[in-house]
């Protein structure tokens, strides 16, 4: 993501359900939305093909970033046309179902692109319900969640200090808060580890290894690490059983990895 030009990690531009420019507005506020779920990048672009509906970005729940209608023109998310047309609309990935909260790499990656819209449009400092406003302060819904209650005071916060940094041109003097949202324990990821190296001999880019060396050597190269766990993704589904999601492999092997940073 380059936050300061707003060019996201990944591009899907929408042909359709948006409307090109802002009708004469300005952009004055950002919006805030969850999936209702834990969808990818791509799986809101696909979504939002056959739903008369759309954002500006995603925040996935490794905290990368997607993009689908430009700034410059009205995305449908707010279902009001005033708010559409003078907001950009961010989208964030929950951690499992609509219930469930965004993992802390989606409020972080979040609240930074909130304080870097602020900076390249001149809204102001980020606040809530001043600049910053909730899916539902426009229309009876659920959405934002827990980004409108058990985790709104973290992600203001942090919108905050990424706007105040990149006003000096710095990152935040006080780290993210870490929040434990693995369901999976230590034990558990052994297990899966052991049972899915058993079915499956796995290495990024032909170089084999199985899922426990390969954990244990992530920790040399974690950047490179996550991109191939992600790129194991399609193959741990066929492995996955017993109750136990290729997702969830997938993100309990992300979890290992980072904590070994
Ligand atoms: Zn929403």
């Amino acid at each position: 993501m380059d936050w300061t030009n707003l060019i996201a990690d990944e591009n899907w531009w929408m042909e359709k359900h948006f409307t090109p420019g802002r009708g004469g507005r300005r952009i004055t506020k950002t919006v805030i939305h969850h999936n209702a779920g834990r969808l990818s990048i791509k799986g809101c672009y696909d979504v939002w093909q056959t739903r008369q509906a759309s954002a500006h970005y995603q925040v996935d729940a490794y905290g990368r970033i997607g993009q689908y209608v430009h700034d410059s023109d009205t995305a449908w998310h707010a279902a009001n046309n005033d708010a559409n047309a003078t907001s950009i609309g961010i989208e964030h990935a929950n951690s499992g179902d609509a219930s469930s909260p965004v993992t802390a790499e989606t409020l972080e990656a979040g609240a930074h692109l909130v304080a870097a819209i602020h900076r390249h449009y001149d809204l102001g400092r980020p606040a809530w319900l001043v600049n910053v406003f909730p899916h539902n302060h426009y229309t009876q819904t659920g959405c934002p969640g827990h980004l409108a209650g058990s985790q709104n005071s973290a992600y203001m916060a942090r919108a905050q200090a990424w706007y105040d940094a990149m006003g000096s041109g710095t990152t935040p003097t006080t780290p993210s808060p870490q929040e434990d949202d693995m369901a999976l324990t230590e034990d558990d990821i052994t297990r899966i580890a052991a049972k899915v190296t058993d079915g499956l001999r796995i290495g990024p880019s032909g170089q084999q290894a199985t899922l426990a060396s390969f954990v244990h050597a992530a920790a040399r190269d974690s950047a490179a690490a996550l991109r191939a766990v992600e790129a194991l993704r399609a193959d741990l589904a066929k492995v996955a059983s017993g109750g136990v999601s290729a997702d969830a492999i997938v993100d309990a092997v992300v979890a290992r990895i980072k904590a070994s940073r």
